[in-house]
This record gives structure tokens, C-alpha cells and sequence, in this order.
């Protein structure tokens, strides 16, 4: 039998602590719950979960300051459960260190998908010694990063070096969200300025190149108001 994965729940909502719980037993992963931020931190350091999904809107802790000190000492997967629509906590809790987020209500097939691919890529982080990075592929889309070819089925794409690198920076975190000033830091450097429009016209020419209709895209999804995220590769 294979070992099962641990998974830490740090939510207040009975209810919804009940519904991950049931879904996430099902498919043999093990699960830990706490309902408040106290217990939640000190679950952490104990169990040393493998992936923790975390609800922003805690009794005793903001969420987002138990990343930032999960963050000080521990990688372990975040995924943020947020009730709030407003943009910018999200955006917060994925620059603090957060590695996805699902919005409540959500459904067992979302979840399931957030925690497979927030799984699949802290493993990789851990195993791969950086040397090979594998191709990306999801469709027609082929990124060969040793080779730095970019094709759509059997045809070239030639995109500009800072196309290449927003593309690449996706492509290598397939599946998750990357925010604006993530993806923003890993083109340009620290000192780029806050304003997106510069990263917003380049993703318009990717689209271009690589979508057969932009305004309906097949590889690279917006998250309002967040970032983008690619489709997993
Ligand atoms: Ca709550």
C-alpha cells in the first residue's frame, strides 16, 4: 500500500471541515483538522503535514500571517480556502507564500485539483536536482526549456525573449496561480514598478501567438484581478 499523503485542515466552519474531510478520506489521504490559528501553528510543527489548506478567515490568527510564519520554517504546500471575494486577499496570501487558493463555495472535483497539483509540484521541487526540467505539453503546446523551442503541433513558435520568459515562468508552475508581481519579479527582476500594463501587453501577444482564439483562451487563463494561471501540464 502506498503511504498516504497527510493533509492538515485549518478551519473554523464545522460543516466544511466535515464535507473536506469526507471527500479527502475518500481518496486515502489522511487528515488532521483544527479550527483555530493557535492550534493550527502548532499542528504544523508537529505533524509536519504535507500539505495544509487553510481558511483566511480565522477566529484568533489572520490567515495570512500563519503563512508568512509557516513560511519562515516550512514549505509544506499552502492552499488557501477564502469565503472573501475581494481580490486583493488572495493576492496577499499567495504573495505571503500561499501556493493556490479555492473561493467557498467549491466543489469536490476543484479541490481535488488543487491539492493533486499543489502535491505534484512540491514533490518535484524536493526530488528534481534542477538539472532536467521536463518538457512542458497540454494540448498542442510543446515547451522544450533546454532547447528553448516553443511549437503548437508541428509548427514553430517564435516568441520574443520576454515573451519566452513569462511563458517559461507559467509553463514551470502549470496548474497553480502565479500573481502579477510574481510573475512581474521572476521577468524583470525586484525593482520592476507595481503597474501590470507592461506585463499585460505582452500576455495579449502571447495570446496572440499561441491561442487559437485569445479572447477564449485554451493555455493561459486570467484570474481576475489576481494573475494567471496556465493550463497544467
Ligand atoms: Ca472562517
Amino acid at each position: 500500500m502506498k503511504p498516504s499523503f497527510q493533509i492538515l485542515i485549518i478551519e473554523d466552519e464545522e460543516n466544511i471541515c466535515e464535507f473536506m474531510k469526507r471527500v479527502l478520506t475518500a481518496q486515502d489521504y489522511k487528515v488532521y483538522i483544527t479550527h483555530n490559528g493557535r492550534d493550527g501553528l502548532s499542528a504544523i510543527s508537529s505533524q509536519c503535514p504535507d500539505l495544509i489548506i487553510l481558511d483566511l478567515g480565522l477566529p484568533d490568527i489572520d490567515g495570512v500571517d500563519i503563512i508568512a510564519r509557516v513560511r519562515e520554517w516550512s514549505s509544506s504546500p499552502i492552499i488557501v480556502v477564502s469565503a472573501r471575494t475581494h481580490e486583493n486577499d488572495k493576492v496577499l496570501a499567495l504573495d505571503a507564500g500561499a501556493d493556490d487558493y479555492i473561493t467557498k463555495p467549491f466543489g469536490t472535483s476543484e479541490l481535488l485539483a488543487r491539492i493533486r497539483t499543489s502535491l505534484r509540484h512540491s514533490n518535484r521541487l524536493n526530488t528534481d536536482d534542477s538539472v532536467a526540467i521536463r518538457p512542458y505539453h497540454a494540448l498542442n503546446l510543446y515547451i522544450d526549456f533546454d532547447r528553448r523551442l516553443v511549437s503548437l503541433g508541428e509548427q514553430p513558435i517564435h516568441l520574443t525573449p520576454v515573451e519566452y520568459k513569462i511563458v517559461t515562468c507559467l509553463a514551470k508552475n502549470s496548474g497553480k496561480v502565479l500573481t502579477y508581481s510574481a510573475i512581474m519579479q521572476e521577468v524583470w527582476g525586484p525593482y520592476i514598478e507595481e503597474d501590470t500594463k507592461i506585463l499585460r501587453v505582452n500576455m495579449a501577444n502571447i495570446r496572440r501567438k499561441l491561442e487559437a482564439n485569445p479572447g477564449a483562451p485554451q493555455y493561459i487563463f486570467t484570474e481576475i484581478g489576481v494573475g494567471y494561471r496556465m493550463l497544467d501540464g
